[in-house]
């Protein structure tokens, strides 16, 4: 593979003098324009990323770079190179897994050169009243989830002393394999099949948790829902999800929202949509009354001769805006309602207002 090769400085576009900071910012965005999943598996860009990864795994290490300064390309400069800590520490585990793939349980969960294992987010749901979205409140709910097992403090043993280091992996719960890939050797990482990456070896296993350092209960966390959330808007709680036992990370709760629609209000955006029915004659005559609003009854006054469709805006009676302090409006509707049956005298009065207005009638 060595006939047609550019030179790595210009593959990475930097010069013969630039410091290692300048190499990895270059090669991180170029990564980034020729990351597989961004090109769709054009065998162009996986040609072009074979190549960046090439001069990067040369050129990143001081050593391999004053090898490659002074005698050109060699096979076995990039080879034995330690992509996995490379791609995790630019977020890109995702490549990692693409090219090379993953070793046996993945393994790089973790995130930036970080060995701990991350137990799984988890969900739930809790459901609050069209009131209690608008001003927020703090809620007590129930969910279930993989917690540590407080029995053994999560390392899995009944004693400390049924615990042994994993011959496999040296108590580093992780294995070093060479994989055959398109740029040569690589090294990877991959949990350890032994002990699945916890690095010890239970003889006697806890009897609560099974030897897992978690188990599954169920658990009571009060969450401050914010005033202003919306139907199926999630929370996340951090570190409340799954644990996998003693040294792992948490993974997140999230709390799903879900808002009962209230009987007569609607809601849009932060403002209260609302609706009240009128007579014909409140209309025509005017009418003082109480209108409900999230803050409870409110004098309104509905002016003489208003029409169908008029809109009467209480300020700031909405909701409180998420994340903020303001409150959208409380908007009512007005309808007005024609009688469907009139008695003979009420007839005789409105034959005569229409008379007197010489309006054309039946
Ligand atoms: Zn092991
Ligand atoms: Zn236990």
């Amino acid at each position: 593979m060595a006939e047609t090769k550019r030179d790595y400085y210009e593959v990475l576009g930097v010069t013969r003098t630039c410091t290692v900071i300048e190499i990895k910012k270059a090669y991180r965005k170029l990564a980034r324009q020729y990351h597989p999943d961004v090109n769709n598996g054009d065998p162009q860009s996986e040609e072009q990323f074979k190549e960046i990864s090439e001069a990067y795994a040369v050129l990143s290490s001081d050593d391999k770079r004053q090898q490659y300064d002074r005698f050109g390309f060699s096979n076995n400069l990039f080879e034995d190179f330690d992509f996995s800590s490379t791609f995790s520490e630019f977020g890109f585990g995702d490549i990692f897994n693409t090219f090379f793939g993953s070793g046996s349980g993945g393994g790089f969960g973790g995130g930036r050169g970080n060995a701990r294992s991350r137990g799984a987010d988890i969900g739930t749901e809790t459901e609050v009243s069209f009131k209690e979205a608008a001003f927020g409140i703090k809620k007590e709910l129930e969910y279930a989830v993989d917690d540590i097992c407080e029995k053994c403090s999560g390392k899995g043993a009944e004693n400390d002393d049924d615990i042994e280091t994993c011959g496999q992996c040296g108590g580093a719960g992780k294995v070093r394999v060479t994989r055959q890939t398109f740029i040569g050797n690589v090294i990877t990482t991959a949990t350890c099949d032994s002990c699945r990456g916890s690095g010890k070896k239970i003889n006697n296993p806890c009897r609560q948790c099974r030897g897992q350092g978690h188990y599954h209960i169920k658990k009571k966390i009060k969450v401050d829902i914010p005033a202003g959330i919306h139907d199926g808007d999630r929370m996340r709680v951090a570190g409340k999800g799954n644990s996998l036992g003693r040294g792992s990370i948490n993974g997140d709760l999230f709390i799903t929202i879900r808002v009962t629609p209230h009987k007569s209000f609607k809601r849009d955006g932060d403002d209260v949509l609302a609706e009240i029915n009128i007579s014909f004659a409140q209309a025509a005559l005017g009418v003082k009354l109480e209108a409900e609003t999230l803050d409870g009854p409110e004098r309104i006054n509905i002016k003489p001769g208003t029409q169908p469709g008029t809109k009467i805006v209480l300020r700031s009676r909405g909701f409180v805006q998420l994340n903020g302090y303001r409150r959208g409006n409380h908007i009512i509707n007005i309808k007005v309602n024609i009688p469907l049956r009139l008695n003979r005298k009420e007839k005789e009065m409105l034959v005569h207002y229409a008379e007197g207005r010489k309006e054309q009638i039946n």
